[in-house]
């Protein structure tokens, strides 16, 4: 018997555990994780202003990382941007969890069926308590849905790179599959993470082509690839509609508390969801009580207050992924990132004001795209 039964030691579900551990002790958490490790294979990044400083100071020991500035490269201009740009790897996520938590892990155990207060697992063992889903979301065909969808690979080169800060965002390499650009993480004076990412109308991902391609783009940079540490893959979804139980499978008992992506509770134009993460994590260890029905309500609300707040960001994916020629979703964000940087740090957050709506949607290509979308979108369906 637990307090909070946290299925997926995945990254909602971990700094979920790793904030009741700091803030609420007495708190019994367990955490069930079908892997051998908590966090799975990695890098999540942020901006450190997509989080306010306290929430920074307690994510903190999973930073593995941080970069004072970043740079973009478009085809019409490069642009180099200030603020805090942080990593934090799956490894060492999976270290501080498992220093802090002890044995209130459960590494290498599936959740064979989940009701909203029991879990039981694999091995026909029983846990009681208050059961919080963050499995994760698992990739299929959505409607409503565009993907970013990407392979990442973590290099050493021969020699020095030369990078002081990441790439967020190289786009003058050919468009295909949608808006192509790639993404590029200093980790030392020789190793990279280079990834070959995609706002792509499907999910699937050919690895073979990706690892050429990322192979290519290294040494049309100088660098030459002595040894690959490392592959990470994925496919986030990118809604421009729907409905925010779209992301929950259908095994999910519909009473059963839910956390991270499988929540809805991601950026719905980046795909990032730390920052969500953190604040639900945050709110939840703050709770007066772990009884059930308390802890499903703030759950829900939460989700539901975020997915609302997101409207605007899926209105844009709409504008992206329906009205955009593939080739030409890339300029979207050309213009986009000519924009004051306190818009775009205020855009990667989510909290938009007033007068960022009015920019972004008066903004070239955006406006003359702008009122045949808005009279054909529908944005926001908390329920089915
Ligand atoms: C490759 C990749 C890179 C990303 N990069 C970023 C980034 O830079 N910044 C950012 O904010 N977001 C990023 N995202 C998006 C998002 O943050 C991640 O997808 C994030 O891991 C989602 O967190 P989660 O807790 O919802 O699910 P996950 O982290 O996927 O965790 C789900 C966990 O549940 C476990 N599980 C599943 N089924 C069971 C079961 N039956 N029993 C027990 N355990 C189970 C899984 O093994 C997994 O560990 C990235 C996503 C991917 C795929």
């Amino acid at each position: 018997v637990a307090d909070l039964v946290l299925v997926g030691g995945g990254l909602a579900n971990g700094l979920l555990a790793l904030r009741l551990k700091q803030l609420r002790p007495e708190c019994e958490v367990v955490v069930v994780e079908q892997g051998e490790c908590l966090g799975g294979n990695h890098t999540w990044s942020f901006h450190s202003s997509d989080l306010t400083a306290e929430q920074c100071a307690w994510v903190e020991p999973l930073v593995e990382k941080k970069w004072a500035s970043h740079t973009l490269h478009f085809p019409a201009y490069s642009r180099h941007m200030t603020g805090t740009y942080n990593a934090v790897t799956s490894e060492r996520f999976h270290h501080v969890l498992q220093r802090t938590l002890g044995s209130a892990i459960v590494l290498g155990q599936r959740a064979a069926s989940l009701a909203p207060d029991r879990v039981v697992l694999e091995d026909g063992r029983a846990i009681r308590g208050c059961v919080i889903d963050g499995r994760g979301f698992v990739s299929r065909s959505l409607p409503n849905v565009g993907y970013q969808k990407f392979l990442g690979l973590d290099v050493t080169l021969e020699s020095p790179h030369g990078l002081t800060a990441p790439i967020l965002m190289d786009v003058r390499e050919p468009q295909e599959d949608g808006f192509r650009f790639f993404y590029v993480l200093p980790w030392s004076e020789r190793r990279l993470l280079i990834e070959e990412t995609f706002y792509s109308d499907t999910a699937a991902i050919d690895k073979a082509r990706g690892a050429l391609a990322i192979e290519a783009y290294a040494r049309k940079q100088g660098w030459q690839i002595t040894r690959i540490d490392r592959e990470e893959v994925g496919a986030l979804p990118i809604p421009f509609g729907g409905r925010i139980s779209d992301f929950a499978d259908a095994e999910t008992p519909r009473d059963v508390t839910l956390s991270g992506v499988r929540a809805g509770l991601f950026h719905a134009t980046t795909g990032y969801s730390l920052p969500f993460a953190v604040r639900f994590a945050d709110l939840l260890a703050r709770s007066a009580t772990f009884e059930r029905a308390k802890i499903q309500a703030i759950a829900r609300h939460e989700a539901e207050r975020e997915w609302g707040a997101g409207r605007f960001f899926r209105l844009l994916n709409y504008m992206l992924f329906r009205m955009i020629r593939p080739e030409r979703r890339f300029s979207v964000f050309e213009d986009f990132y000519r924009q004051p940087e306190a818009l775009i740090q205020r855009f990667y957050s989510g909290r938009l004001e007033l007068r960022d709506y009015f920019r972004i949607l008066t903004s070239d290509p955006i406006a003359g795209l702008r009122r045949l979308s808005l009279a054909s979108f529908e944005p926001w369906h908390a329920h089915d």
